[in-house]
């Protein structure tokens, strides 16, 4: 098989190659651990603290408000926990029917099986394009509120939620707002010095640095209840020795991130642009997923009607084109994902949706050959669809 085409960038990404060197120290010759005493562990203390520097700058952040963790599940679930806990007396939790299931299944649990019979769990919903309503929000906050968590970048859409005007409704109510900004952070410029966010989530897998990586953002000031309760690591919010190699590739990932916002993601979205454009425009009775400008650069959701979405990316993969769907494999049935349900796509849409997420690494070149490539594949899979043979006439020009 020819070199990969990968377009599933919002899964993982590839370590990039100047975060690979950064950490080799740490992985061969450096493996002190810096809780010790002697200096050989000692030395491993600073690249921590030069890293969460790395992390701070990338967010408009302070370094004492960066808290490493082992991935983005782990900071949203210890961000929501804390914000319950240094509440106990509010027993509501404000969240989007669209959120990841670290955010979404973590609030499920704790509706049912949280203390006292479960919180009392809101989950908006969302527009046609994926969009939360402000009003709407700002109308769910009540007195009883804990914690509003809304995510900064949809994973499947991309569509990018106002944080600013929603965490600014949430603290004039005096409640505690996190984002989950794990597709966020790298692909759009946050400024967290200028915003109304008390904690923010972000996964290093999905910024060129290493899987098992994460980072928590905890306003200064915010009162905090820590998840993983241990040594005094991380100013005792976050027990566990640090993944030293890990952390300083999220630094050198932050850094990367940082150089590469500007020129590089708008690279980035003129060759998605290019991309969902010619797949549009091929009379595939295709349609875009989402806003069409309040999105990440990176991501493009198109459902071809009729066809089965899991059908098209193993099709796909054969070309050797990486590329995701918006439904998940479960026993055997496929149900549409939950997030275009809630953006109430037609069930024969929702399930031929595939989602392209791209990253700096990828090329024009690679967008031409999906553009050349897709469209008899779509036909194909038409032609044997029992569905899609009677309403071809209608889904295509
Ligand atoms: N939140 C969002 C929006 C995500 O897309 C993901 C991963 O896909 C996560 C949270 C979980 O991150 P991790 O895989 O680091 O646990």
């Amino acid at each position: 098989m020819s070199k990969v085409i990968y377009l599933d960038n919002n899964a993982t990404t590839a370590v990039a190659p100047e975060v690979r060197e950064a950490m080799e120290p740490f992985l061969t010759e450096l493996y002190g651990n810096p809780s010790s005493i002697h200096t050989f562990g000692g030395q491993v203390a600073h690249p921590i603290e030069e890293a969460r520097e790395q992390v701070a700058d990338l967010l408009g952040a302070h370094p004492t408000e960066i808290i490493f963790t082992s991935c983005g599940t782990e900071s949203d679930s210890t961000a929501i926990r804390s914000a319950l806990a240094v509440a106990p007396g509010r027993r509501h939790i404000l969240t989007t029917r669209v959120e990841h299931p670290a955010v979404r299944n973590l609030c499920l649990a704790l509706a049912k099986e949280g203390p006292g019979g479960g919180y009392r769990l809101t989950e908006l919903p969302v527009d046609a394009e994926g969009m939360l309503n402000i009003a709407d929000f700002g109308n769910a906050l009540d007195d009883d509120t804990a914690v509003a968590s809304v995510m900064w970048a949809n994973n499947e859409t991309g569509v990018l939620f106002p944080i600013s005007e929603v965490g600014a409704l949430a603290r004039a109510r005096g409640v505690l707002f996190h984002t989950d900004a794990v597709q966020a952070v790298g692909k759009v410029p946050i400024n967290l010095a200028d915003l109304p966010v008390d904690m923010l989530s972000l996964s290093g897998h999905k910024l060129h640095a290493p899987k098992g990586i994460g980072a928590l953002y905890v306003r200064r000031g915010t009162r905090f209840s820590p998840y993983l309760v241990g040594g005094h690591q991380e100013r005792n919010r976050r027990g566990g020795t640090e993944a030293v190699p890990s952390i300083v590739a999220l630094g050198k990932a932050a850094e990367l991130a940082k150089q590469r916002l500007n020129d590089e993601q708008t690279r980035v979205q003129a060759m998605r642009d290019r991309l969902e454009k010619g797949l549009l425009e091929k009379g595939l009775g295709a349609r875009r997923n989402g806003h069409p400008t309040a999105r990440l650069p990176n991501t493009t959701n198109i459902s071809f009607e009729f066809v089965e979405g899991e059908a098209i990316l193993l099709m796909l993969d054969q070309h050797g084109i990486c590329a995701s769907s918006g439904s998940a494999c479960t026993t055997g049935s496929l149900e549409p994902s939950h997030v275009l349900r809630a953006m109430g796509v037609p069930f024969t849409a929702a399930h031929g949706s595939v989602r392209f997420s791209l990253s700096v690494y990828n090329t024009e070149q690679e967008m031409d050959r999906v553009i050349e490539v897709l469209p008899p594949i779509i036909r194909r899979l038409r032609e044997i669809s029992p569905f899609g043979r009677d309403k071809l006439a209608q889904a295509t020009p």
